[in-house]
């Protein structure tokens, strides 16, 4: 059992006044994390005192800070599987995966810290005799608030990118993933100096407390409802925010490609990691002329994964995160079957321990039923005939969210309607996953605002200020 501490002033073991809560592994039931729940009044007292390590930190010389996120780096690296089995037993998702997810970590902390200490302001060019700059500083104080689905990777991007621009970072995991958070945060501090990382858990009230103070930045990461609650609270105390939120993406599956294959894409995007990924397959647009052949594939695939705890090698397909979010899950499922749809493979509640939900294939959507139009976030796959890609653009661009969008054809003339026209953050032409090194997107409508992620989130952290600098008098320098 992981005993959790917060970090509030350089001091671990602060506070928890709010009581205790524990986190379940969501394969057996069995407890597996004690975590101390912030009051309001420790939040406060963790901001005023991080407000108090911000000045030195943002003095501090940009290679300094960029040696300290290497040593950062080193320290997760060296507690890779110990964080990669707290992923596991906390939300489920294989041991593998969880082990990627650190990786990921660790690289994202590098990347950064070989990129900040080189990137500058610009020069401009005004009066001869002045000098006119534009000068990169630390917004300040962040807030940092992360979800449960691949903690350590989205963490380390926000942590490693504040951080190294010269900001102190209040780290706020989640409530399902704190034993996580909590190692992480351990490996990271141990880098940094005193008061630089503070680190405050519990579940959403605490959240909400902490977007509630005055900081600089609220960066959030997790789901749309939750990222309008920090816009709001962001509005009024004039913090900069940073909403990287949930989406519904569309596969677009034309009538010129190997439905076998299309359906291979489709269940590594929409099973993976259980389907609890923000870029998840969630809505199926498939042409007539290949839609029988491509479901039947599908169903085939649904039928093959290997089911189990995520400590067991052998398991692709994980329990849900918790039972609260499996019978969400089971409800949307069940309501669009009583609205028309029909069941080809899961949609039922398994015995047992654990909160597992097989994986499901779902045809005869529509788009008008709240499984196409809301976020599921499991291993569900809807499906919807469309009848040209025209439609099935259509269909895709009609939607609350806007994460990202895949899209499976032979044609390059719809591969380039495709880039134009879907109001996404991320197009993905033949392939769910995947993508070079560092790309970064703003995405739209209910899904956030800002970079998230790349060298762009640098940038989303650094404050710029322009400089006029003259000689006294009129003269020249
Ligand atoms: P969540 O929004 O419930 O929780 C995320 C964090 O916000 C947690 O630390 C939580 O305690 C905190 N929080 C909750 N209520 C708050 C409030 N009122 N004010 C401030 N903080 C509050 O999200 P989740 O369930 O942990 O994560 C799943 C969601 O995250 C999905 O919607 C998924 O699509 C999204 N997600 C998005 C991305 C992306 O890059 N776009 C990446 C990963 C996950």
């Amino acid at each position: 059992m992981y005993t959790v501490a917060q970090l509030i002033g350089g001091v671990w073991g602060a506070g928890g006044e709010g009581g205790d809560l524990v986190v379940h592994d969501p394969a057996d039931g069995t407890a597996v994390s004690s975590v101390p729940v912030a009051t309001a009044e420790e939040v406060r007292k963790a901001v005023a005192a991080a407000r108090g390590a911000a000045t030195e930190w943002a003095r501090t010389p940009p290679a300094e800070r960029a040696a300290a996120l290497h040593r950062a780096a080193d320290a997760v690296a060296a507690a890779a599987a110990e964080l990669a089995q707290a992923t596991t037993v906390e939300m489920g998702k294989p041991l593998a995966d969880a082990r990627g997810g650190v990786d990921a970590g660790v690289s994202t902390l590098r990347q950064y810290a070989e990129l900040a200490p080189i990137r500058g302001g610009r020069t401009l060019h005004g009066a001869a005799e002045a000098i006119d700059f534009m000068l990169p500083q630390p917004r300040g104080v962040v807030a940092a608030m992360t979800p449960w689905n691949d903690p350590v990777a989205v963490s380390c991007g926000l942590l490693g990118a504040a951080l190294v621009t010269g900001n102190v970072v209040l780290y706020k995991p989640s409530e399902r993933t704190p034993a996580t958070g909590w190692l992480l945060a351990k490996a990271v501090d141990a880098a940094l100096p005193p008061g630089v990382l503070s680190l405050l858990t519990g579940g959403p009230e605490v959240g909400a407390a902490l977007a509630a103070q005055p900081v600089d930045v609220l960066a959030h990461v997790g789901s749309t409802t939750t990222g309008r609650a920090v816009a709001a609270a962001a509005a009024r105390t004039g913090a900069k925010v940073l909403l990287e939120n949930g989406g519904s993406d569309p596969l677009v599956v034309d009538a010129d490609v190997d439905p076998r294959w299309a359906a291979e894409q489709a269940a590594i995007g929409a099973f993976a990691n259980a389907g609890q990924i923000c870029v998840a397959v969630e809505r199926i647009y498939v042409h007539r002329n290949v839609a029988e052949d491509f479901v039947a594939a599908l169903v085939e695939r649904a039928q093959a994964l290997r089911t189990g705890p995520g400590v067991d090698p052998a398991t692709e397909l994980g329990p849900l995160v918790d039972r609260r979010h499996r019978d969400h899950v089971h409800g949307q499922v069940t309501a669009a079957v009583a609205q028309g749809a029909k069941l080809r493979i899961g949609g039922t509640l398994p015995d047992g321990p654990g909160a597992f939900y097989p994986a499901t294939v779902v045809t005869d959507c529509r788009q008008d039923m709240p499984l196409i139009r809301e976020e599921t976030f499991a291993p569900v796959a809807p499906v919807v005939v469309v009848d040209s890609f025209s439609e099935a653009l259509r269909c895709a661009a009609d939607s609350p969210y806007g994460l990202a969008a895949t899209v499976l054809t032979a044609s390059m003339s719809h591969a380039q309607r495709a880039c134009r026209d879907l109001p996404v953050g991320t197009v993905k032409i033949n392939a769910v996953f995947g993508g070079a090194p560092g790309g970064a997107a703003h995405p739209r409508r209910g899904s956030g605002q800002g970079f998230g992620y790349g060298p762009e989130l640098l940038d989303e952290f650094t404050a710029t200020k322009v400089v006029h600098l003259q000689a006294p008098g009129g003269g020249h320098w």
